[in-house]
């Protein structure tokens, strides 16, 4: 495989086992009750709890509290003080619009970030706080100061935003319309191992409308959109993805969370 950009890692997002799910979804409306998705026109169909639940797991938001979000983190490997800082800076570029923090802790943190070769994510927004203390809440795979400056960029910005409870840009319809299922799946299959259910799952699946996080159409430069090369779309044409914190990123995060 060709060291290019199209084929640097992407994000594999990181969710919680089926056994959790509908646990982390009451959490996340006890932080928050705009993360609570509209049931009501599903318990005129059905009250029981064998359909309701599934939907309330997938469909419920992870944001945190909408004002002042201030989240501890710890480095689980140690790395020097100038990598931490580094880090950290990216994470905070968010508080440009949003009311939010991340600050260091030498004990146990919020988010727990460790740079293990399992690739690169973090659980999204409120599922953190129901991960095992030991475990990390995010994995930046390989990450030293030699790293080049516009991962941190595109890899800790991005990363950042799922802590938020930012999920993926691309999956949204419009964006997953644009491309071609059979070259996908082979694609994620060769760069990711990825199998076909896998990558039908993380790339072909459009988010429901109902659930979208994000801004109200597609933004394919957002920092939260995968890079996908132009040899996947049906035009030929690259779907650019993020390479940092667009106007548009900032002005959502402000509006989620105001100052
Ligand atoms: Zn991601």
């Amino acid at each position: 495989m060709s060291a290019d950009e199209e084929t640097e890692l992407v994000c594999t997002p990181k969710g919680l086992g089926s056994d959790m799910r509908f646990k982390a979804a009451i959490h996340a409306i006890k932080i928050n009750p705009l993360n609570r998705p509209p049931v009501e026109r599903m318990l005129k169909i059905s009250s029981s709890e064998g359909l309701i639940h599934p939907y309330i797991s997938v469909l419920t938001t992870k944001r945190w509290r909408t004002n002042d979000v201030r989240l501890s983190v710890q480095f689980m490997d140690n790395p020097d003080s100038a990598l931490r800082k580094r880090i950290l800076g990216h994470m905070n570029a968010w508080g440009d619009q949003g009311n939010v923090a991340f600050t260091e802790t030498h004990s146990q943190g919020q988010v727990r970030i460790a740079r293990e070769p399992d690739g690169y994510w973090s659980y999204l927004g409120t599922d953190i706080l129901l991960i095992d203390p030991d475990q990390q809440t995010m994995n930046l795979q390989g990450f030293t100061m030699n790293t080049r400056d516009s991962e941190f960029y595109r890899v800790v910005r991005h990363e950042t935003g799922h802590t938020l409870g930012m999920p993926h840009e691309h999956m949204r319809r419009e964006l997953v319309e644009q491309l071609d299922v059979e070259k996908t799946v082979a694609y994620f299959g060769a760069t990711q191992g990825w199998t076909r259910e896998e990558v039908v799952a993380q790339v072909l699946t459009p988010l429901e409308e109902s659930s979208l996080f994000g801004t109200p159409y597609e933004d394919a430069q957002s920092i939260m959109c995968y890079q996908i090369p132009g040899q996947l779309t049906k035009t030929g044409r690259p779907i650019p993805g993020g390479v940092d914190i667009n106007p548009l990123d900032h002005q959502f995060c402000g509006m989620c969370y105001p100052k």
